[in-house]
């Protein structure tokens, strides 16, 4: 049983997971820096512990803090959230040898998922479909041989990879040296560890994504998938649940591969398996070991709570239903909203004057952001997710043009403006769009 939970993060991830808590009767502890000291999720946790400054790496990643925070409050339990520490397998360890419950995958799970080659390795032997590239790593003397053997484009990526950083394309073996030279000195510099691999370099593929919940003792379940194309440098800005590009059949198809893996890992928590999907194949990417920022749709499509689930089999409860209980009704769609200028991105930090959130069937806010809140110039830049479900694509399309002209956020600039601009463009209506599309609008409509 967990009875105190210390949720290890901030924004609005922080409150999401404190109203799971507030729901199962479980007591809340809030950490934030100085700079968070007004955050909604503090004002409205059972308990608050101030553990820095505010960067990030002396409050929120401070393992120590947060583990004194816990002794201090008598917290029996971690949630991390997304980011932070929420993939970091040594904080896992320790909160276990303090006798505290995390949130989240064993260590050795978050360990093997971590680095990009054990990862595509364990996926191949757990039967779920691959990028065809390198067995491992690449070196200088098997780089070209290896290419060829792929056949071009091919792609350079780093072992310790994240955030898209170090990762090359080649084009023709003219470009190959280059890029791969390229590659190991950004990834030497990024993550202190210069290895790469290679991997056949997909044209235009949608990112598509399987979320799994697994109860650590061999049952696991899908929830289905999110479609994630929609990205800028490599961040999701606008994701839905279904994808519409799958069909009931192929839905069901690889969310049972991903369900059937996670069974024969033994897998704890939820967890999604991202891949790249290209003329109807799925090609794994990579497996994040945490809730996701873009959780809430799926749970829009589910009617299940992905918290209650992680909290129930953190504690040994296992999970609530089984494969058979769960049922994909409508559809769902959710826009990041940033405080950025919603033309060249650049924060925009400051006051909140003014704060309306919409509401009505089928609309859901999460966000600590309210009239008076003053955006800290520290931390990422979301300050709020829209989700809206219909019961079909074209209604939950027509709400969310509704949703979008009732939101306001005044005093600093969003990216509210872009999904004015995305929800009434043709291609978007007829779900035609790959990982390079938005980039390739936003570029275009620079020009003008
Ligand atoms: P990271 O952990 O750095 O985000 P990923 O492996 O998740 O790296 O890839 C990030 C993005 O890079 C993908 O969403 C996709 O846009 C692109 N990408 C990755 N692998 C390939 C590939 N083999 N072909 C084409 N694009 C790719």
């Amino acid at each position: 049983m967990i009875s105190k939970i210390l949720i290890a993060n901030r924004g609005e991830i922080a409150l999401r997971v404190l109203r799971a808590c507030k729901e199962l009767g479980i007591a809340t502890v809030a950490v934030h820096s100085t700079a968070d000291a007004d955050a909604m999720h503090v004002r409205l946790a059972d308990e608050s512990v101030c553990i820095g400054p505010p960067p990030s790496r002396d409050s929120y990643l401070n393992i120590h803090q947060i583990v004194a925070a816990c002794e201090i409050t008598g917290a029996d339990a971690v949630h991390p959230g997304y980011g932070f520490l929420s993939e970091n397998a040594k904080f896992a360890d320790i909160l276990e040898a303090h006798g505290i419950t995390f949130i989240g995958p064993t260590a050795e799970h978050i360990r093997l998922m971590g680095d990009k080659i054990t990862a595509k390795q364990t996926a191949v032997e757990l039967g779920i479909p691959v990028v065809p590239g390198s067995d491992g790593e690449v070196t200088s003397e098997n780089v070209l041989e290896t290419a060829r053997k792929i056949g071009f484009p091919v792609l350079i990526k780093a072992t310790a990879g994240g955030g898209g950083r170090g990762m090359k394309v080649a084009k023709t073996e003219d470009d190959l040296q280059e890029a791969f030279d390229t590659a190991r000195s950004e990834a030497a510099a990024a993550f202190g560890n210069p290895a790469v691999y290679m991997e056949k370099y997909l044209g235009k593929p949608r990112h598509i994504e399987v979320q799994v919940v697994g109860d650590g003792e061999g049952n696991a379940i899908h929830l289905g998938e999110r479609d994630c194309s929609l990205q800028r440098r490599h961040q999701k800005v606008w994701e839905e649940a279904n994808s519409p590009a799958l069909n009931v059949e192929q839905r069901m198809k690889i969310g049972q591969i991903c369900a059937d893996a996670m069974k024969k890992m033994k897998y704890r928590g939820a967890g999604t398996v991202e891949f790249l999907y290209e003329n109807g194949e799925f090609y794994f990417i990579e497996m994040n070991t945490r809730l996701q920022v873009e959780h809430p749709i799926t749970e829009a499509i589910t009617n299940i709570d992905l918290v209650h689930e992680q909290i129930r089999v953190a504690s040994g409860a296992g999970l609530s239903v089984t494969q058979d209980e769960i049922t994909f009704s409508g559809h769902a769609i959710e826009c990041r909203i940033n405080a950025e200028d919603p033309r060249t991105f650049v924060p925009s930090p400051g006051t909140i004057t003014h704060f309306h959130a919409p509401g009505g069937l089928g609309v859901r806010v999460d966000s600590g952001a309210y009239a008076g809140y003053k955006i800290p110039p520290y931390y990422d830049s979301l300050i709020g997710k829209l989700i809206v479900h219909g019961r079909t694509r074209v209604e939950c399309m027509m709400r969310l043009r509704r949703v979008l002209d009732e939101f306001v956020v005044d005093g600093v600039k969003t990216t509210l403006p872009l999904f004015q601009d995305l929800v009434s463009n043709q291609d978007i209506a007829n779900g035609e769009y790959d990982i390079h599309w938005l980039e390739h609008y936003l570029a275009h409509h620079k020009a003008h």
